[in-house]
């Protein structure tokens, strides 16, 4: 069995060979702290899990080392703390709202099945680490101090462009860059800049004077040097990072210790749109993962975390993905049926190889998803191997962690009876609720489900001409 990745810096799919087998090192870019992820956030946590799971078994689990970093220093979250706070002073403000961000990020990764890293390094506790970058790359003629900012001198790097494979015009154009009088050049970009009264600081670099903080691209190439090494294996993450910030952090890690490669693999997923539209606050339709699995009237998950993985993943991670309540429904058919057929016989003691050669053409998770329903078949048919089979390929994807199967299928109905009428009354008044609040992604999501049950909802108007909700079995 041969791993082979896409890398976005080649644009090929190339055999994976790690630098050091007995210590696989990936990097992958993540959150900035300041309020709750997004289901678009938790793409790259499900895939980039993945990877490490089939990473720690190909090499053996204590072999990988994955890290993902926490920013808990950015405007974003100076400005949230301001916001929520503004009676305590900005610093004790700002580590209420990282540590809240954090707590609740972790416990959404947790729900969706996702191994914990193996380091989550902080942003603020590698400042020493980013200034001594910098102090490398003005000693290099790379970066330069302009009135109390450092910057990274573009123009002193050739490859610059490499990975976004743009001109200098393109990414000119592309990037909104902002003219500033600090500037050489438009595209040069922040490394260190002064904080404003009240913000974080830190003793500032290069001699200058005020105190300052750090730009976010130097950040991530501080914590990956810190733990993975001058280079590195894998560094993953979402699509939109590519530029500027990947291609940043590769100016500052190739020039600070003169490599040619920050990453030998640069791995990068895809968009995700919701029910085909671009997920934005404006439009309402941002989707949040707490909102996804918090708790419904009838007292269980709207949707078990499992669901959610596994609905990710029957998208393969480099293609955009449409998230749609349609998805969901499905899987929340199939995947308790798969958990039925794997009860009660133990694990096969290998994974499938079929799994393993799937995941491991470029993590090929929607070919695991077709392996996965034909062992259903074979099983249900009355194989108890492939019950055995089923049962490891599904703990090694991390969408079954021992649950019965109607605790993955919520609200306890089974989606393939009728509900009863009493059951039919409880969503009506739960999409009664939601609508009075006006939420109509949940209004429509319950509509929804009732619609795949075969039961379909008429809004009009009584007598007195308040709403009123009916309902009528589908012809
Ligand atoms: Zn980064």
């Amino acid at each position: 069995m041969q791993l082979r990745l896409f890398d976005t810096l080649t644009k090929t799919k190339r055999p994976f060979v790690p630098i050091d087998p007995a210590n696989v090192r990936m990097y992958v870019c993540g959150p900035t702290v300041y309020d709750f992820a997004h289901i678009g956030n938790a793409r790259p946590a499900i895939v980039f899990d993945v990877l490490f799971r089939l990473l720690r078994h190909v090499y053996g689990a204590e072999h990988v080392t994955y890290v993902r970093n926490i920013t808990d220093v950015d405007d974003k979250i100076n400005a949230r703390a301001a916001r929520d706070y503004p009676g305590l002073p900005l610093n004790e403000a700002i580590r209420k709202v990282t540590e809240e961000t954090e707590r609740q990020f972790h416990a959404d990764v947790d729900a969706l099945g996702c191994l914990r890293p193996t380091i989550e390094p902080r942003a603020t506790e590698h400042i020493p680490e980013m200034r001594a970058i910098i102090d490398r790359l003005i000693a290099d003629g790379h970066a330069y101090v302009e009135q109390d900012h450092v910057l990274f001198a573009v123009a002193s790097m050739p490859a610059y462009g490499r990975l976004a494979r743009r001109s200098l015009d393109e990414m000119l154009a592309g990037a909104r860059v902002d003219v500033a009088p600090y500037k050489r050049d438009a595209m040069d970009f922040v490394l260190w800049k002064p904080s404003k009264p009240g913000e974080p600081a830190w003793p500032s670099p290069a001699g200058i004077a005020v105190e300052g903080r750090p730009g976010w691209h130097l950040e991530c190439s501080a914590m990956a040097w810190k733990h993975l090494g001058e280079e590195f294996d894998i560094h993953g993450g979402g699509i939109d990072l590519v530029f500027p910030h990947h291609e940043n952090e590769i100016a500052q890690s190739c020039c600070a210790f003169h490599r040619d490669h920050m990453a030998r693999t640069w791995m990068h997923n895809g968009f995700l749109q919701v029910e085909g539209e671009k997920m934005s606050k404006s439009l309402g339709n941002f989707v949040t993962i707490r909102d996804l699995l918090a708790t419904t009237a009838f007292g269980s998950s709207k949707w078990h975390g499992s669901v959610l993985r596994l609905a990710m993943l029957m998208t393969h991670y480099r293609q955009p993905i449409d998230w749609t309540v349609e998805r969901l429904i499905e899987v929340r058919r199939f995947l308790p049926d798969w958990i039925g057929a794997a009860s009660g016989v133990p694990p096969h003691p290998d994974v499938p190889p079929e799994v393993i050669e799937a995941l491991a053409d470029d993590l090929n998770t929607p070919g695991v998803v077709a392996v996965l329903h034909a062992l259903n078949r074979e099983a249900k048919g009355g194989v108890r191997e492939a019950a055995g089979k089923l049962h490891a390929a599904l703990r090694c994807l991390g969408v079954w962690n021992g649950e019965k199967p109607d605790e993955i299928g919520s609200y306890g109905v089974d989606v393939s009876d009728a509900p009863s009428e009493q059951e039919i009354k409880h969503y009506i008044a739960a999409r009664t609720a939601a609508r009075a609040q006006k939420n109509w992604a949940e209004s429509d999501r319950i509509r929804d489900e009732l619609a795949q049950m075969g039961i379909v909802l008429k809004d009009g108007k009584d007598a007195s001409g308040q709403p009123v909700t009916t309902w009528e079995p589908a012809r």
